[in-house]
């Protein structure tokens, strides 16, 4: 469904990807890994338009989308979980999730309030809150729900589960791993090195904005010692 091809991007004189390239099929989670400052997140604003491209081609359902324009590119079935969440702290939790109304993909079986209730119950005790007063795991839960609701054919969540407490973290890995089990196609960026390799079917690391290793979770372990003196772990 998504094809990134020798990406380059740059934030003004500073060049920060040298040539990404991965692919996900329709239903596949795969994942973006590396250390910090590697290129993850601006790989993911290159192909969300929010960057211009130096170099490369993003082919989504297999039509060019390169050089478009962030609104027209969220609208074609984005759905992103940005780093640090942005979700409005002024609205209430409900007002969050609905704020992407105008935004939805047509799809056979939409995401409902009640469904994104369903799948995050501290959302609906939380329903009329303000959501600037949640606590951390529940405003990252409120921007998967945001995010589901804009009927997503791709799934991005960037670093969803960093600096939450281990109980929240399950609780956000066993609703990724539900929606896996729906046919949600879904981009990781996450360090989650045990979680990642279980729940994913593919992984690419990135190195200084370069896709260096690309492989399926058995090739993950096997590789292990390359694999951790890329990302870490
Ligand atoms: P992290 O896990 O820390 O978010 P990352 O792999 O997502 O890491 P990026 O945020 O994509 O890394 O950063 C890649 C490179 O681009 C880094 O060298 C970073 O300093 C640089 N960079 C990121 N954002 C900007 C910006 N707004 N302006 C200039 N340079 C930037």
């Amino acid at each position: 469904m998504l094809t990134v091809h020798a990406l380059e991007a740059a934030y003004g004189a500073s060049q920060a990807l040298f040539g990404v390239s991965f692919d996900i099929r329709d239903g596949e989670v795969v994942t973006l890994m590396g250390r910090n400052g590697m290129g993850k997140t601006t790989t993911v604003r290159a192909i969300m338009g929010q960057l211009p491209l130096r170099g490369g081609r993003v082919e989504f359902d297999g039509r060019p989308i390169s050089g478009l324009p962030p609104e027209k590119v969220a609208r074609l079935g984005f759905g992103l979980v940005p780093e640090g969440r942005q979700i409005f702290p002024t609205l209430t939790v409900r007002e969050n999730l609905v704020a992407t109304a105008a935004h939805r993909l047509k799809t056979p079986n939409p995401w409902t309030l009640n469904r994104i209730y369903e799948l995050f119950p501290r959302l609906n005790e939380r329903a009329r809150q303000m959501a600037g007063t949640l606590s951390g795991g529940e405003q990252q839960m409120l921007a998967v729900g945001r995010a589901l609701m804009t009927n997503p054919r791709l799934l991005i969540l960037d670093e969803a589960t960093e600096g939450l407490a281990p109980v929240i973290r399950a609780e956000i890995w066993h609703v990724v791993e539900r929606l896996k089990a729906e046919g949600q196609s879904i981009l990781l960026i996450d360090k989650t090195f045990s979680v990642l390799k279980r729940l994913a079917d593919r992984h690419f690391i990135l190195e200084k904005g370069r896709t260096v290793w690309s492989g399926s979770s058995a090739d993950l372990v096997n590789d292990h010692d390359r694999v951790q003196a890329w990302v870490g772990v």
